[in-house]
C-alpha cells in the first residue's frame, strides 16, 4: 500500500472553507447553526459524498460519513472533529482533522486499501461552547456525558432554546437518540493543531497525545462586612477582599504543592463589591480552573481548595461558599492507538514527541465510550483561536498522511 497525500488540494479545501466566515479575512467566525455555519457544513458534506462517503446527521447536526469496511457489523473507527469557530478565530483548529481525516480517507481509497473496519469521518457539533455556553456539546451527547433532558435546556444568549435552534437548522428527531451505542467504535483517532508551542520550539513535526487534560470549574462568593474606609477600623473589619487574596495564594499553593508538572490552577476573574476607594470590600466573587491529567490529583488539589477556604472564612469571620460548574474527568488515550500512531510516524521516519493535550477536545467525552488518541501538528507560535493561527500545507499534509497510515491499521 503505497499512500500519498494530495497537499495542494487539502490546502485549497481548507482556504475554501475559511471563506465562509461571518468575520473577514483572515479572520474566521462560524457559530453553530448560523447560517454561515450551514454554509460550511452542506459544503462539507458535498466533499464527503465525492469521496463516495455515506452520510447522515443525528438529531444535534454530529456528521459521520462513512466509508463502508468489508466486515459490516464490525466496531467502526472513526476520526474527525469539528468545523464551528469562536468569533475571530483562525482557520485550522477543528478544521485540520475533519478536511485531514477526509483526505486521509482519500489517500486510502487512491491506494487501493479496502478497511475491514467501516471508517467514518465525524464532524462535531458545537466543540465551541460560543452559543450554547458549553463546549463540546455534539461529543457530550455522543458519549452520553450529557444527557438529553440536560440538553434540552440549554438556549443561546437570545435565549433560543437548542431544540428550537437544532430543528430550523435542520436537525430533526430525539436528542435521546443522539447517545451511540454501546462498543460503536473500534477506535477513535482526532488530528489537530497542537495550540501550543512545544512542537514548533522543539523543531519535532508531529506529537502523539498521550493524555488529555481536562479542567475543574468553580464559583467561590465570599461575602464580608462593608463600610467607610475610615470609619471602621482594622480590628473591626471582616474584609472580602482580603480573605479572597489568602485564598488566591492558597490556590496557587495547593497546584505547586501536588508535585507533578500537569497540575494548574488559575483565579480568572475577581470581582470585587462595590468596587469604590473608600469603601470596604463586602462581596467579591472569583472563578477557579483546576486542570491536571491524573483525577486524583485534581481532585486532592479542589479538596485543599476547600479546606483553605474554611480555615479562611472562620479566622476572618466572612462567608466563602464554593460551587462546583463542572468536573469533567481527564482521559488516558487508548494503548493500541497510541502504538499505531508510533508506528506509523515511525514507517516514513517522522520524529514525534509524546505529549499530553492541555486543552481538552471532543475526543476527551469520546474516550468514555471508545478508546481514543489524538495527533498534533505544530501551528505557528503556538497560537491559536485568533486570526493569525497558522499551520503549514506540509506540516498538515504529513500529519494526514500519518493518520492515513495509523487509521489502516485500525481498520484491517
Ligand atoms: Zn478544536
Amino acid at each position: 500500500m503505497t499512500l500519498a497525500i494530495d497537499e495542494a488540494r487539502l490546502s485549497w479545501e481548507i482556504d475554501a472553507l475559511a471563506a465562509f466566515s461571518d468575520a473577514e479575512a483572515p479572520a474566521v467566525t462560524r457559530v453553530v447553526f448560523t447560517p454561515t455555519d450551514l454554509r460550511a457544513r452542506a459544503w462539507t458534506k458535498e466533499r464527503c459524498e465525492e469521496a463516495g462517503l455515506a452520510v447522515r446527521a443525528d438529531a444535534v447536526g454530529n456528521t459521520f460519513a462513512r466509508w463502508e469496511g468489508s466486515a459490516l457489523d464490525a466496531p467502526v473507527v472513526g476520526t474527525g472533529s469539528h468545523i464551528d469557530a469562536i468569533p475571530n478565530a483562525g482557520r485550522y483548529d477543528g478544521v485540520v482533522g475533519v478536511l485531514g481525516g477526509l483526505e486521509a480517507i482519500r489517500a486510502l481509497q487512491r491506494s487501493g486499501f479496502r478497511p475491514k473496519h467501516s471508517i467514518e469521518l465525524l464532524v462535531f457539533t458545537s466543540e465551541e461552547p460560543t452559543r450554547f455556553g458549553i463546549g463540546c456539546l455534539g461529543s457530550r451527547l455522543l458519549a452520553g456525558t450529557l444527557s438529553a433532558e440536560t440538553a434540552k435546556k440549554l438556549a443561546d444568549s437570545d435565549g433560543a432554546p437548542l431544540d428550537e435552534v437544532r430543528s430550523k437548522a435542520g436537525f430533526a428527531g430525539e436528542l435521546e437518540a443522539v447517545k451511540l451505542p454501546a462498543g460503536y467504535y473500534k477506535a477513535f483517532v482526532e488530528l489537530h493543531i497542537e495550540q501550543g508551542p512545544l512542537l514548533e520550539k522543539q523543531n519535532v513535526p508531529l506529537g502523539v497525545v498521550t493524555r488529555i487534560a481536562a479542567p475543574a470549574s468553580m464559583r467561590v462568593l465570599l461575602e464580608g462586612s462593608g463600610g467607610h474606609a475610615g470609619g471602621v477600623l482594622m480590628p473591626d473589619r471582616r474584609d472580602a477582599l482580603c480573605a479572597a487574596a489568602e485564598l488566591i495564594l492558597a490556590i496557587e499553593n495547593a497546584a505547586r504543592g501536588s508535585g507533578a508538572i500537569d497540575t494548574v490552577a488559575t483565579v480568572g476573574i475577581c470581582d470585587v463589591f462595590p468596587g469604590a476607594v473608600n469603601s470596604i470590600p463586602s462581596r467579591v466573587r472569583l472563578s477557579v480552573d483546576v486542570r491536571d491529567t491524573n483525577l486524583e490529583r485534581r481532585d486532592g488539589v479542589m479538596r485543599l481548595i476547600d479546606a483553605a477556604a474554611r480555615g479562611i472564612a472562620a479566622k476572618r469571620q466572612v462567608s466563602i461558599q464554593t460551587e462546583m460548574l463542572n468536573a469533567d474527568a481527564p482521559a488516558d488515550s487508548g494503548l493500541a492507538i497510541v502504538e499505531a500512531l508510533s508506528q506509523a510516524c515511525r514507517k516514513y521516519g517522522f520524529e514525534f514527541l509524546s505529549m499530553t493535550s492541555r486543552a481538552y477536545h471532543d475526543s476527551l467525552f469520546i474516550s468514555r465510550i471508545a478508546p481514543v488518541a489524538m495527533l498534533f501538528i505544530p501551528c505557528r507560535g503556538g497560537y491559536s483561536h485568533r486570526p493569525d493561527e497558522y499551520a503549514s500545507p506540509g506540516d498538515i499534509a504529513r500529519g494526514a498522511l500519518v493518520l492515513a497510515e495509523t487509521l489502516a491499521m485500525l481498520a484491517e
